[in-house]
């Protein structure tokens, strides 16, 4: 069946490629389906992928279509890069590949060779022809490969669970081949989608939160509310490692602390015992619409789940959001708190999440919360309150701290 099959050649020397494992081929899928904003969209997962891999030597990308092709300098470098690429939002899946200049018969010859030492049950070729002007349909080239790959391995062709997948790109003049093909984080490349202020808290659900957001481009900024006066930094502390594991999927992280013990107080003084939680969100809410209008986010994003605790009911969420004009996204809304749990261990956040520490909205609280708070009855409780006054001088309280991500020993540990 192999049929000689010259890919265009603008220059002979270029016949015989460098034969080494020194191109990753990055594929996108929802950047794809883009439509108008495509090129845009490609430009900034390029830029992101770039700036991901800074320090590695990799410092020429070109594209091709659904895809980025990097230049590794060496093939050294593919473990850091690897490692890199897997919190980059945006990308699908990447190869590691080998690539050539030559016919389909050099390539199938060289892949027989490669594979021909290692060991494995079964196989399947998997070969995608994006330069459509190549004369040989894909699944000739996998079973031209295939015959060959069989013939010297005697190992038996599975489609559905082969133990070795060989990936065949047909990419205009240039054609590779891969036996690694890793899953990418998936979403939107980071900064697509603008900004939202991540209400953090110490605990489980915000990080997932974010770690969702960020997922769909967005760059978060990030918010966390401490009790001090009348509190320590245990919960800041936490709120400054959570953010510093959640810069791995985003060059620049930015933490705002604010003392909110003092606001707490005021609540505590001058409002019913009941409507207290409700109120300290909705003075949260309000802080951090302010801190949005200056950090530029277009929205809230919290942690909060429909009806995991009292706080969290339809009628509270309510009475939140009609403290202040910006969106509040939610997006863990629906999801239970196993899958929560489950999505917090695969992002590195959990073990740091349960760490013991005093959470602010624990201050004063009483046994039985309020679970349908009205707006009408928190604007009343909130009467004798100098709200806005309050929300001027937090802004005197507030701390801020750019997290440095974890270096990349740690990035190597790190879940994908
Ligand atoms: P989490 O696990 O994220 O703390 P939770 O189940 O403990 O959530 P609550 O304490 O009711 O729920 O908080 C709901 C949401 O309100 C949090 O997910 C977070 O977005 C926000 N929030 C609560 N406390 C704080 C805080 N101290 N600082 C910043 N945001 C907070
Ligand atoms: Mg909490």
């Amino acid at each position: 069946m192999a049929t000689s099959t010259d890919l265009p050649v603008p220059d002979d020397t270029l016949m015989v490629a460098a034969m080494a494992m020194n191109r990753v081929v990055v594929r996108y899928h929802e950047v794809a389906l883009k439509g108008g904003n495509r090129t845009t969209l490609v430009a900034g997962l390029t830029r992101n992928i770039m700036r991901a891999l800074e320090g590695t030597g990799v410092d020429h990308a070109h594209r091709a279509p659904g895809r980025i092709i990097l230049h590794l300098p060496s093939p050294e470098v593919w473990p850091q890069v690897r490692e890199r690429l897997k919190h980059v939002f945006g990308i699908a899946n990447f190869l590691l590949c080998e690539r050539s200049r030559g016919p389909l018969e050099q390539v199938t010859e060289r892949i027989t060779e490669r594979v021909g030492n290692l060991d494995f049950d079964s196989f399947a070729v998997r070969t995608k022809r994006c330069d459509k002007t190549f004369p040989v349909p894909s699944p000739e080239v996998s079973a031209t490969i295939g015959a060959s790959v069989q013939a010297r391995t005697g190992r038996p062709v599975s489609l559905t669970a082969p133990q070795l997948e060989i990936h065949v790109e047909i990419l205009p003049k240039e054609l590779l081949y891969s036996l690694e093909k890793v899953p990418g984080a998936g979403g939107m490349p980071t900064a697509s989608g603008g900004t939202v202020l991540v209400l953090l808290s110490g605990g489980i659900d915000s990080p997932v939160a974010a770690h969702r957001m960020m997922r769909r481009g967005c760059s978060c900024e990030f918010v966390h509310f401490h009790g001090a006066p009348f509190q320590g930094r245990a919960s800041a502390e936490k709120a400054e490692e959570l953010t510093r594991i959640l810069s791995l999927w985003q060059p620049d992280s930015r933490l705002h602390l604010v003392s909110f013990g003092e606001i707490q107080r005021a609540i505590v003084a001058r409002a019913p015992k009941r409507a207290r939680v409700v109120l300290y969100r909705r003075m949260m809410a309000r802080i951090a619409e302010q801190l949005a209008a200056r950090t530029g986010a277009g929205a809230l994003c919290t942690g909060d789940s429909l009806g995991q605790v009292a706080s969290q009911t339809l009628p509270n969420l309510a009475t939140v959001d009609e403290s202040i004009d910006l969106p509040i996204l939610r997006p863990l809304i629906a999801m239970d708190k196993e899958e929560i749990t489950a999505q917090a261990r695969a992002i590195g956040t959990y073990e740091t999440s349960i760490l013991p520490e005093e959470d602010c909205c624990s201050l004063f609280v009483p046994k039985h919360p309020s679970t349908s708070m009205t707006i009408g009855a928190a604007r009343a409780a909130e009467a004798d309150l100098d709200i806005a006054g309050l929300v001027e001088r937090s802004r005197d309280h507030i701390e801020v701290l750019d997290a440095v991500p974890p270096a990349i020993t740690t990035l190597e540990a790190a879940p994908g």
